[in-house]
C-alpha cells in the first residue's frame, strides 16, 4: 500500500482530493477520510473529522 492520503495519488482524486467538508463546512480542504454512516452511507471527510463523533457524522445527510 502506497500513501493514500499523500502526495500523487491525490492528483488522481475528483478535485484533487479537495473539496468542503460536510460536516465542519470547511472549503477547499482535503476530504481524505472515509466515514461509514450508521445507515450504511459513506461520505470522505477532512482530517479534522476523521475523528469527530458518530452523532456529527450522521448529521450529515
Ligand atoms: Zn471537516
Amino acid at each position: 500500500m502506497s500513501k493514500p492520503h499523500r502526495g500523487r495519488a491525490l492528483w488522481k482524486m475528483p478535485s484533487r482530493g479537495r473539496g468542503t467538508c460536510p460536516v465542519c463546512s470547511a472549503a477547499r480542504i482535503k476530504l481524505l477520510y472515509t466515514k461509514n454512516k450508521t445507515d450504511g452511507g459513506q461520505i470522505q471527510v477532512c482530517k479534522r473529522c476523521a475523528k469527530a463523533s458518530s452523532d456529527r457524522i450522521d448529521a450529515v445527510n
